[in-house]
């Protein structure tokens, strides 16, 4: 384990060692060897067909975090090759999404798109250099000739066309005089290559589509393969970060870049991110925006990057897990509860530790008098006493929890039951004097209860001992609020595994959303959207952007029950 490098100034604050893991170690090998003149220069090239995942700000992370660590530089290049599935809404709030993440490109933000013009010359270059042709075989008839991975593949019948036909028939196709689907350009490599890729891949297609940037100039577009590779290579990236599944497609990309004879940045893979009771391909979420399962990508139980952020999570922690996760080059699957562990870690520290009843049993502390209010002092964190403290109004009518009373407690239940004494937080000891039941239903509807007046700040004179500390809110000055639960999304470990006559939307978790009517203290009765706060014994909750002045709106971002804690803690034992 080493220390970061060199934090940046706007680097996240966190100082935890961090591991080198083997990207670090090619990278320093690199620099050592003074490849590149010792540059490193990344990019982040997300496809503007969805919103940003999870996933991606694990490969956010990496690239530009990377690049920040060795005093380089990152691009955001958005690869928007397919204008039938790419929109302006994407790119914004792609934007959005790495802005707060905590990443600046500064100038340095591109598109493929932004290199047409260009990559339509290597296209040329390699017709002359009879590296590519046009072929007339449909898609149907391409994958036919293409053999499988135990048969080599056939020639195209049009693979041995002359440069100047090449030449007439790509231009011809350029000027748009050609029907969708008739012709393609493409590379003329190996038809029997081991390697699928390498068995003459497709570099344009004929797509009279409107481009979200080039609108109706162009009507062939390059094949994500043919402009990626290249992309990075205009930009002088150094080090071309990329999931696994772009293993196979290195030596197609190496070999546009050898025959084109331009920069070659080094492609180095990792395994993708996969997190338990989500799905993060962006054709299922898309699914569940498009069917309204969920309230859109910002949906606070999607693993969208914007989802996180509406929960409540912070960037920090967000950054923090894409540290803790490590990169590795085999698949797995990374439990939830590391990045709500990570999550919790954070906000212990800065959320502010408030009382909110969200099953509310009211209490008369009848030995109160009537009409009397007390502020009463609370601190704000006691992970962090410059968060300073508090006011809260206590009067003779309080609510309780529901649960943190029972008329017939089971053995060690140390909360409240008739004839017991617990504290109130910051307040004062009760007593439990009598239950009130509603006549018809039986249920408990109301407490009589006195309080010890000696106790005022939670302690006695005589240091009387009770085993419960209850929250609670004063009736007559608590906010009502509108508190948003969630559970899991899924209720499959992994719903991207369809069984026989299933798909994933038949494992959505009926119950992941529960709303209910919380009494929180008044303190927060201006709270603001994206605020976060603990309500004691709840969990950390933030204020949703469907939240208005007289109609508060709460996300419970997680519960305190952390697993991982103890995971963490038995393995340092
Ligand atoms: P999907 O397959 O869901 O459509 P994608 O990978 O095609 O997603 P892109 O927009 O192309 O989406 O992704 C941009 C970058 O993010 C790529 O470099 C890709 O490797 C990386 N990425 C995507 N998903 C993950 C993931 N789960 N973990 C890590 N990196 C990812
Ligand atoms: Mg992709």
């Amino acid at each position: 384990m080493t220390d970061r490098a060199t934090p940046n100034e706007n680097e996240n604050d966190d100082k935890r060692p961090v591991g080198k893991n083997f990207i670090r170690v090619i990278i320093e090998k690199d620099i050592a060897e003074n490849k590149n003149n010792g540059r490193v220069h990344t990019r982040f090239p997300p496809e503007p067909n969805g919103y940003l995942h999870i996933g991606h700000a694990k490969s956010i992370c990496l690239n530009f975090g990377l690049a920040k660590e060795y005093g380089g530089l990152y691009n955001l290049r958005f690869d928007d090759t397919n204008p039938s599935k790419e929109e302006e809404e994407y790119v914004e709030s792609i934007k959005e999404d790495i802005r707060w993440l905590g990443f600046d490109w500064e100038d340095r933000l591109f598109y493929a798109s932004d290199y047409y013009e260009q990559l339509y010359e290597y296209a040329i270059q390699l017709i002359k250099m009879g590296k590519a042709y046009v072929c007339d075989l449909n898609a149907d008839q391409i994958r036919e000739y293409r053999g499988t991975l135990k048969e080599p593949g056939k020639d195209s019948p049009y693979r041995n066309r002359s440069v100047e036909e090449n030449l007439d028939l790509f231009e011809r196709m350029h000027a748009g005089e050609f029907d969708e689907g008739t012709h393609v350009l493409r590379a003329k490599i190996d038809m029997s290559s081991p390697n699928l890729n390498m068995r003459d891949p497709v570099m344009y297609r004929i797509l009279k589509a409107t481009h979200h940037r080039t609108g109706d100039k162009w009507c062939i577009y390059p094949m994500y393969d043919f402009a990626h590779g290249q992309s990075d290579s205009i930009e002088k990236v150094t080090h071309s970060i990329c999931t696994l599944e772009f293993e196979d497609h290195r030596p197609l990309y190496e070999w546009f870049i050898e025959q084109l004879g331009i920069f070659r940045p080094q492609q180095i893979e990792f395994a993708r991110l996969n997190l338990n009771y989500t799905v993060m391909s962006k054709r299922k979420l898309l699914t569940l925006v498009q069917r309204k399962l969920v309230s859109g990508w910002d949906d606070p139980r999607m693993p969208t990057i914007s989802g996180f952020r509406r929960r409540g999570y912070t960037p920090e922690s967000i950054r923090d897990f894409a540290e803790r996760i490590g990169v590795s080059k085999a698949d797995s699957t990374v439990d939830i509860g590391l990045l709500e562990h990570c999550l919790r870690e954070d906000l212990n520290k800065r959320a502010m530790r408030v009382m909110g009843v969200l099953d509310p049993l009211k209490v008369v502390i009848e030995n109160y008098p009537e009409g009397k209010v007390e502020d009463i002092e609370a601190v704000n964190n006691p992970e962090d006493e410059s968060m300073g403290n508090r006011m809260v109004p206590f009067s003779r009518e309080i609510y309780i929890e529901r649960d943190d009373f029972r008329e017939d407690p089971p053995k060690k239940y140390f909360r409240l039951s008739p004839g017991t004494e617990v504290r109130l937080k910051h307040a004062y000891y009760i007593r439990c004097e009598k239950v009130i039941k509603d006549e018809k239903t039986g249920e408990i509807i109301e407490l009589r209860c006195s309080y010890d007046p000696e106790s005022r700040g939670g302690f006695t004179p005589d240091a009387r001992k009770v085993k419960g500390t209850l929250h609670w809110v004063s009736i007559p000055h608590a906010v009502k609020a509108e508190v948003r639960l969630y559970d899991h999304l899924f209720i499959k470990e992994d719903p991207g595994q369809e069984e026989e006559g299933k798909t994933f939307i038949d494992y959505l978790n009926p119950h992941s959303l529960e709303v209910t009517e919380g009494f929180i203290e008044p303190n927060l009765a201006s709270a603001k959207v994206g605020e976060r706060f603990q309500f004691m014994r709840h969990g950390y909750f933030s204020v949703d952007p469907d939240s208005k002045p007289d109609a508060l709106v709460f996300n419970r971002t997680v519960s305190l029950r952390d697993s991982w804690a103890k995971i963490e803690q038995k393995a340092d034992a």
